[in-house]
């Protein structure tokens, strides 16, 4: 710590549990106390000590509590000559862990501990305090500039992180923190602890152990994700997506044999967003099973529609690993079959490579449930995960999608074409036909071709269009067949 910095009484960490309680004569402390001094004189002193403890101390670290913080922060900002102060919010890293593994007493220590340590900080000028479960609160007076404060900020987490044993147990402990300062972040104690709290949920998104300083650039990312996540929230009620479908051209029979659909949303503030952009989104908010029940069912009128032609064409729905997961999503795919069954067998699912499927048993059991439905099922993606083979041995895939990514060096790099041959003739051994994705020069439909693949897609044939395109394609590439 800097020798500079004044040691403060008023800014101690106080603690009931260790004989350090403050005073009663506070604004609560006065009023308690006139009021129980009418009725009790002689237990008034120590009703009135315990009163003021349970209001401004937290009852199992001993440290003082939000209340108290509360008014702390009020106070600073109040006081005239204080100056600048940080406010930090300390959490301890995957604290979730210790009280799903250990049980809730262990948990429980663990918080009594660390706020010993944090209790322990003597001499230092601040005053700490327990916000909330894990949530701890450093407000740091007369705060440096930001390196030297960064600095202070590591000495804090250096002296809380490390080894605690507890109950036998040795948790290995780390924290992050979120600062905000005043009065530059804010001159009210609810923009600062709302800008400290934003720094800490960044902080968190980095990694363990991190220390993040508010920023107006974090605060915008956040305000835009908001947004988005809402907008994309409102965005099925408000008819805002639709499908388009990119042709699959199958080399034995020289013709379009079906589509993928490829999901679109069009809203008024964010404009064309790319899936790759809101699928993640959807995914974390939980937004994806109604957003895929959407995809399928429309995927399914647009094949019912193609059934009507003469030719069969199938068409393939993108899955992702969430709505895979989900109890509800064979009962959904179930019954949008059920309203033309004989159209199922056209129906391919898309499940890409890159998902981590955690149990690959309830993903076979859901695909064997769907492939006796007649429905067809695909392995996305495929190149860009790790664990191809044993995927390919363990789940009952029909058809295997080489990722573009792989493709798109095919016609210039010597190593990806010679491995194409072979990894299409082990994807053939294991009874899968090949579709190539992302071919855009006719090099690659050559080597392709050459190399035995079964089916190709990418801006070469077609790219992603509506559905009355698509029917346009059909019909003029029909004609020049039968001519
Ligand atoms: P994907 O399944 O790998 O889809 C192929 C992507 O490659 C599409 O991008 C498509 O437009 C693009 N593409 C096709 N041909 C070419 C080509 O020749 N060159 C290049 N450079 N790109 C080509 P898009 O539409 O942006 O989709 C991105 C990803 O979003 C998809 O990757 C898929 O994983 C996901 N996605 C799309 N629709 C859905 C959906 O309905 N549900 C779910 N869960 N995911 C979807
Ligand atoms: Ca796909
Ligand atoms: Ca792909």
């Amino acid at each position: 710590m800097t020798e500079k910095r004044m040691h403060r009484k008023s800014h101690q960490i106080e603690c009931p549990g260790k004989g350090a309680a403050g005073s009663a004569t506070n604004a609560n402390g006065s009023f308690l106390s006139g009021l129980l001094g009418n009725f009790m004189p002689g237990k008034r002193s120590s009703l009135v000590r315990d009163l003021h403890r349970r209001i401004n101390f937290d009852m199992l670290t001993g440290l003082p509590n939000r209340y108290s913080l509360q008014k702390k922060l009020s106070s600073l900002i109040a006081s005239k000559d204080i100056g600048n102060f940080a406010f930090m919010f300390i959490n301890i890293d995957s604290f979730r862990n210790v009280n799903g593994i250990s049980g809730h007493i262990e948990g429980d220590q663990l918080l009594c501990r660390f706020a010993d340590r944090l209790g322990s900080l003597d001499g230092w000028d601040l005053f700490a305090g327990r916000f909330s479960g894990d949530t701890f609160v450093v407000m740091y007076p007369g705060c440096p500039d930001s390196k030297k404060l960064m600095h202070e900020a590591k000495e804090i987490l250096a002296r809380l992180s490390g080894e605690y044993a507890i109950g036998g147990t040795k948790h290995d402990v780390t924290a992050s923190i979120g600062v905000s300062r005043f009065p530059s972040d804010g001159s009210s104690p609810t923009e600062l602890v709302r800008k400290a709290d934003i720094a800490l949920h960044q902080a968190k998104k980095l990694g363990n152990g991190r220390i993040v300083f508010f920023n107006d650039k974090i605060d915008k990312e956040l305000r835009t994700n908001v947004r988005f996540e809402r907008n994309l929230k409102k965005a099925l009620l408000r008819d805002e997506f639709f499908l388009e479908y990119q042709p699959q051209y199958d080399f034995k029979t020289g013709r379009i044999s079906g589509f993928e659909s490829l999901l679109r949303w069009k809203n008024p503030e964010c404009g064309i967003v790319s899936p790759g952009d809101f699928i993640p989104v959807a995914e974390r908010t939980g937004g994806i099973l109604t957003i895929g029940e959407f995809v399928m069912r429309k995927s399914f009128l647009f094949l019912r529609k193609l059934g009507e032609l003469e030719d069969p064409y199938s068409v393939s729905v993108n899955v992702s690993a969430v709505q895979l997961s989900n109890p509800d999503f064979v009962p959904m795919v179930s019954s949008v079959i059920s309203e033309s069954p004989e159209h199922a067998h056209c129906l391919h699912i898309e499940i890409t490579e890159t998902v981590n499927i955690r149990s690959f048993d309830d993903v076979a059991e859901k695909i064997r449930t769907l492939k006796k439905m007649g429905v067809k099922i695909s392995l996305d993606d495929f190149g860009t995960g790790y664990s191809s083979l044993s995927y390919l041995r363990r789940i009952p895939f029909d058809e295997l999608k080489i990722d573009k990514s792989f493709i798109c060096d095919i016609d210039s790099d010597e190593q990806t074409k010679r491995i194409m041959s072979p990894l299409i003739d082990l994807a053939h051994s294991f009874n899968l036909k090949v579709v190539a994705e992302g071919i855009e020069n006719r090099e690659q439909l050559d080597i392709l071709r050459n190399c035995g693949c079964d089916k190709i897609q990418g801006y070469l044939i077609g790219k992603p269009a509506s559905e009355e395109v698509s029917f346009r394609i059909l019909s003029s590439t029909r004609i020049m067949h039968r001519t």
